[in-house]
């Protein structure tokens, strides 16, 4: 389909629509300083080596990757990093009623930050804040485990049962947990508009949840710079920065309850 919608479109499907899902990925938090790793111009993307290194399989198997990862999560820009107007774009929309999830990319945890309902937002690589033990599965909080490693344990364990933890992301080579993924799918069916923000769609299975919402009948919007996969499948296709566009987008919706 060639996408001839544009933004007045746009803005009225958003207005009309009772339940919207968002797919976010790391164009939308880019704003809020946070590189985008996973995408075309990411730098996991653009350096193969370091992708590698991040692989569950070397990370279970090398403590010095283990060190590097413990030391990375620590100086990672999410900890300093701010919400933009697209997330608070998010929230609006959630407010007036519109929104049935938001399914995210990212591991930053700004939309909560921004204000987003907890519950509404699905985590599908998982999240920064937490850790998970690799072998009992016990999680706790990220902070706590960074205060360790400040104290001096460099590659800290479970304190149950001795195992590697890990951050509870989703790393290369490692599979989308079962019951976060149906609920993405369940939210990309269950949809009238599918807003995809800020994602490449070309990490998958995420990036097949836009042809699931489209399958199902829902209007596919991308707003992203570059081009998608899914591209042509899309009934509109918005290339401004989003920090701009999104609350401009959802500024009618969000003032009609
Ligand atoms: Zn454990």
């Amino acid at each position: 389909m060639v996408a001839v919608a544009g933004e007045d479109d746009v803005r009225a499907w958003l207005t009309a629509a009772r339940r919207v899902t968002v797919l976010t990925g790391a164009g939308i938090s880019t704003e809020s300083g946070i590189p985008d790793f996973r995408g075309p111009q990411g730098v996991w993307t653009k350096d193969p080596a370091a992708q590698q290194l991040f692989t569950l399989q070397n990370y279970v198997a090398d403590p010095d990757v283990r060190r590097l990862a413990w030391r990375n999560r620590r100086d990672h820009p999410a900890w300093a990093a701010e919400p933009n107007a697209g997330h608070h774009a998010l929230v609006a929309l959630e407010r007036a009623g519109r929104l049935r999830a938001i399914i995210t990319q990212n591991i930053d945890g700004l939309h909560q930050r921004a204000g987003s309902d907890p519950a509404s937002v699905i985590e599908i690589h998982g999240t920064l804040f937490e850790v998970e033990c690799l072998s009992c599965g016990r999680r706790t909080s990220m902070r706590e485990n960074l205060d360790r490693v400040e104290a001096g344990q460099d590659d800290p364990t479970c304190l149950d049962c001795g195992g590697i933890q890990k951050a509870a992301t989703i790393s290369f080579g490692q599979a989308l947990r079962p019951d976060v993924l149906r609920q993405a799918t369940l939210a990309a069916a269950d949809c009238e508009l599918l807003l995809a923000v800020g994602t490449s769609l070309q990490v998958q299975p995420a990036a097949g949840l836009a042809e699931v919402a489209v399958r199902a009948g829902a209007r596919l919007v991308i707003v992203n710079l570059d081009p998608t996969p899914y591209d042509e499948i899309a009934h509109a296709i918005v290339r401004e920065p989003i920090g701009a566009v999104l609350p401009r987008l959802v500024a009618t919706a969000a003032g009609h309850r």
